[in-house]
C-alpha cells in the first residue's frame, strides 16, 4: 500500500513473527529502498534466547546488523547518539515524555542495567566497516527526539544532534553515507530553526524528519499535524519526510491509514518542492489549474494526488454528463466567466 500510494522508501519496523522471513519477503516485493531498525530484532532475539533484553550481547547487535545488511537492506536507523553522556543530560534536563523512541528505550534500558556505553557508539568503527562493506546508508537515529511540545528543542535533543553531526562526519571519512533523523514533536515556530540547526551542526547532512508533529492534541489526525510540520520543515530545507498515520499514538496503522499517511505526506513534500523550485513541481499545479478552467474532469482526476478518491467524489455528487460540479451547479463561476469574458469561445 505504501508503494502504491507513492512512497519513495519504506521501512520494516516489525517486532513480531519470523523477523528474517518478514524482511526477506518485503525485500523481494519492494521496488524502493528499504530501511530497518536492527536493534528491534537484536532485542527481540535476546529476549527469546535469554529471557531478558538486558542480557543482549554486543555480538548479537552486530550480528543482526550484518545479517540484515547481507539481505540487501538499503538504510538502517541506528541510535548511536544515545550515550551515557546524553542520558545524563536528559536526566538533568527533566522532561515530560522522557524518551519516545522504541530503539532509544531498548538501548537505554540495556545501558542502565549493565552500566555500559552504547555499543553502537563505542564500536562505531565496527558499524562503519559493515556499512561500507554492504553499502548501507546510516540513518543516525534521534533516540532522544522530543515526544511532546513541552520537550521540543531542549538540551537533550540538541546534545544528541551535536553528537550525530560528529558521527556523520566520521561516516563520510570512511565513504559511508549518513543522514540525520530529526524530531518528533515541535511547535510551528521551532520547525525552521531546527532545520537550520541541523544543517549547521551536521554540515548539510540530509535531514530525515519524523513529522514533525506540530501539536499534541489531535490523535486520529496526526497524519495532518505531521504534514503541517513536514511541509514547513521541507520548505526550510529538510530532505526526507517520514510519514505519520492517523493511527499514530493510538494503534498500529491499518492499511487504509498507511494510504492516508503516505498521501498527505506527499502533499506536504510537494508543497515544499514548489517553494524550493524543484523542477516539475509547480508545473503540475499549473496543469491542474488549466484543467479546472477547462472544466476537464478527466484531466483533473488524472492529475490528482489521489485519482481514485477524486473520481469517487466526482461520481458520487455530480451527474456524469454535467460539465460543472454540484458546488455551484448552474451558477458555476468558471463557466459563467468564460461566457462573460470569452463569448467567442
Ligand atoms: S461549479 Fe463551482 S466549484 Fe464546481 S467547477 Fe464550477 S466554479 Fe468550480
Amino acid at each position: 500500500m505504501a508503494i502504491d500510494a507513492g512512497a519513495d522508501a519504506v521501512m520494516d519496523l516489525s517486532t513480531g513473527g519470523d523477523l528474517d522471513k518478514v524482511r526477506r519477503e518485503i525485500l523481494k516485493a519492494c521496488a524502493v529502498p528499504l530501511g530497518t531498525v536492527p536493534i528491534y530484532q537484536a532485542a527481540i532475539e535476546a529476549i527469546s534466547e535469554t529471557g531478558a533484553l538486558v542480557k543482549m550481547t554486543t555480538e548479537k547487535i552486530f550480528e543482526v546488523i550484518e545479517r540484515q545488511a547481507q539481505d540487501g537492506v538499503d538504510f538502517m536507523t541506528l541510535h548511536c547518539g544515545v550515550t551515557q553522556n546524553t542520558l545524563q543530560r536528559l536526566k538533568h534536563q527533566g522532561r515530560v515524555t522522557d524518551i519516545v523512541s522504541r530503539g532509544g528505550v531498548f538501548l537505554t534500558t540495556w545501558m542502565i542495567a549493565n552500566n555500559r556505553e552504547n555499543p553502537l557508539y563505542e564500536d562505531y568503527d565496527r558499524l562503519l566497516a559493515i556499512a561500507k562493506k554492504y553499502d548501507i546508508t546510516l540513518s543516525l537515529g534521534d533516540g532522544l527526539r522530543p515526544g511532546s511540545l513541552a520537550d521540543a528543542t531542549d538540551r537533550a535533543q540538541i546534545g544528541e544532534l551535536v553528537l550525530l553531526g560528529e558521527l556523520a562526519q566520521r561516516a563520510w571519512e570512511q565513504d559511508v553515507q549518513a543522514m540525520i533523523e530529526g524530531p518528533g514533536h515541535l511547535p510551528l515556530d521551532q520547525v525552521e530553526y531546527n532545520v537550520l540547526l541541523e544543517k549547521r551542526l551536521c554540515r548539510g547532512a540530509p535531514f530525515y524528519v519524523l513529522g514533525p508533529v506540530v501539536t499534541d492534541i489531535a490523535p486520529g489526525y496526526d497524519h495532518i499535524t505531521s504534514a503541517i510540520g513536514g511541509a514547513w520543515a521541507a520548505a526550510a530545507g529538510a530532505d526526507f519526510l517520514c510519514y505519520v498515520t492517523p493511527g499514530e499514538h493510538l494503534r498500529l496503522p491499518k492499511v487504509e491509514d498507511v494510504r492516508e499517511g503516505v498521501i498527505v505526506t506527499r502533499i506536504a513534500a510537494h508543497a515544499a518542492d514548489i517553494v524550493k523550485g524543484v523542477k516539475g513541481a509547480v508545473e503540475w499545479d499549473h496543469k491542474m489549474a488549466q484543467a479546472r478552467k477547462d472544466l476537464n474532469w478527466e484531466e483533473q482526476i488524472r492529475l490528482s494526488v489521489n485519482p481514485e478518491l477524486a473520481r469517487k467524489m466526482r461520481e458520487e455528487s455530480s451527474p456524469r454528463i454535467s460539465d460543472v460540479c454540484t458546488m455551484c451547479g448552474e451558477y458555476c463561476a468558471l463557466k459563467l466567466v468564460k461566457k462573460a469574458l470569452h463569448p467567442e469561445k
